[in-house]
């Protein structure tokens, strides 16, 4: 390795080098194919960990590369000339890893981050459950103290690769004689723990990327314990916002318009594209796709500068979803039905109708429009917050999520 960790802003010829070095390994490793495919992530990111380029920012002695965000930047922008390879790592590495490194011991950190950072292992978010979705305060899966374990039982759904994963981050209420918010803990919790069953769940595009997750008696060793006993939804908090900036801030290197390129393409294909109609709303896309870009670019940049992701990562995150929507309906005027069945070896448009499909669940994974708009309405604007009935009400007295009286 060349660079070591800089001690003030990259020298410009320093810079120039790391770009090139980064270039150089993506022109030998990143060859495309890998969008949905699991196993080719974890090959190119143990690549990646060999060459040194794994982990950036995160510090040597926890499996990082130990230089800088900059570093991390100029990493992402050149990325975004090369197919994206690491797309199924999103859970790992933008919002299980913020977290160990951000509340985890240094013993956890030394124990968890390096296989994380290289892929040897696979992590995945486990807070939804049957009736906490959008108000995940109301879980009730619980994990009540037995000596030196953690015994769980519940059930959590809609985990993303939970199939796939060695560990989940969890949430998991630990005194229900406390307020809904406060006697919640985060775990780290072992997937191939006896007591854990998991069911896939099938999915309108033929994929089976997320599941249910039932526990019954599973246990989790004390030492386990992530961050602060009953201090578990603050956490959550902090890692709902490492999520929406990792969605909504997605290879924000550089200004980029891919949902516009797609629907290029398809125009060029079936010779609209000089319809006026068809050009407007290319341009449409075309903006709000380099709007998000600059959001995006100034949440990394304000990430860089040392601030915590706040609420502000809501708006990359929503207007990721508000631009799939809108992608949908322009793509069905364009493509019509070559968005919903295509030929089997036509790759261009399965692309095109995997956006399509896939379009409903960006308003949905990661907290709805409707709650980051609220989000964006309370916590930035500064509007009046939602009525909550239920905050000063100890948790085991509140009807929430599958409770019948
Ligand atoms: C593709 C995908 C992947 C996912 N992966 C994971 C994962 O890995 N781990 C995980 O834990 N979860 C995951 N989820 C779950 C996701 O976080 C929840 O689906 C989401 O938070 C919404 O919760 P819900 O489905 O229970 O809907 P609900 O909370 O029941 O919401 C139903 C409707 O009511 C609206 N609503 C609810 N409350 C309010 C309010 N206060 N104000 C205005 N409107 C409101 C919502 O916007 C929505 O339209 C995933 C979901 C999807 C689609």
């Amino acid at each position: 390795m060349t660079d070591t960790l800089a001690a003030g802003p990259l020298t410009s010829e320093a810079a120039d080098a790391f770009r090139e070095r980064c270039r150089d390994f993506l022109a030998a490793h990143a060859t495309g194919g890998a969008r949905r495919d699991l196993a080719a992530a974890r090959e190119f990111q143990a690549a990646l960990s060999e060459a040194g380029l794994a982990g950036l920012a995160y510090p040597t002695e926890f499996g990082g590369a130990g230089l800088t965000l900059e570093h991390e930047r100029i990493y992402r922008q050149v990325a975004q000339e090369f197919p994206a390879m690491t797309s199924e790592l999103v859970i790992s590495h933008g919002m299980c890893l913020p977290v160990l490194n951000e509340f985890g011991t240094d013993d956890q950190k030394r124990r968890f981050m390096p296989d994380n950072i290289a892929a040897r292992t696979i992590w995945c978010q486990m807070f939804s459950e049957p009736g906490a979705g959008s108000d995940v305060a109301s879980l009730q899966t619980k994990a009540e103290r037995d000596g030196d374990e953690w015994i769980l039982n519940g059930q959590k759904v809609w985990t993303t690769l939970a199939h796939e994963s060695d560990y989940g981050v969890i949430i998991a209420r630990t005194d229900p004689e406390q307020t809904k918010h406060a006697g919640i803990s985060m775990f780290i919790i072992d997937l191939r723990s006896p007591g854990v069953e998991i069911r896939p769940i099938h999915q309108i595009d033929g994929g089976r990327h997320f599941n249910e997750v039932f526990f019954s008696d599973a246990r989790i060793p004390a030492d386990h314990l992530l961050g602060e006993f009953n201090n578990g939804w603050r956490q959550a908090t902090a890692m709902l916002m490492y999520e929406r900036v990792a969605i909504g801030s997605m290879g924000a290197g550089s200004i980029s318009q891919p949902m516009y390129d797609l629907l290029l393409k398809a125009a060029r294909a079936n010779g609209s594209v000089d319809d006026p109609v068809v050009r407007d709303q290319l341009m449409e896309i075309y903006c709000m796709e380099t709007t998000k870009s600059l959001v995006a670019m100034r949440t990394r940049a304000e990430l860089k500068a040392g601030k915590a992701p706040g609420p502000g990562g809501s708006l990359g995150k929503l207007a990721g979803s508000v631009i799939a929507w809108r992608f949908r309906e322009i793509a069905m005027e364009i493509a019509g039905a070559g968005t919903q069945a295509w030929e089997p070896d036509d790759a261009a448009a399965a692309m095109m109708q995997q956006q399509v499909v896939g379009s409903f669940s960006s308003g949905i994974a990661g907290g709805t429009d409707e709650i980051q708009r609220n989000i964006i309405g309370d916590r930035v604007l500064g509007l009046p917050r939602d009525i909550a009935v239920d905050r000063n009400v100890p948790f085991k007295d509140l009807q929430v999520g599958t409770v019948r009286s």
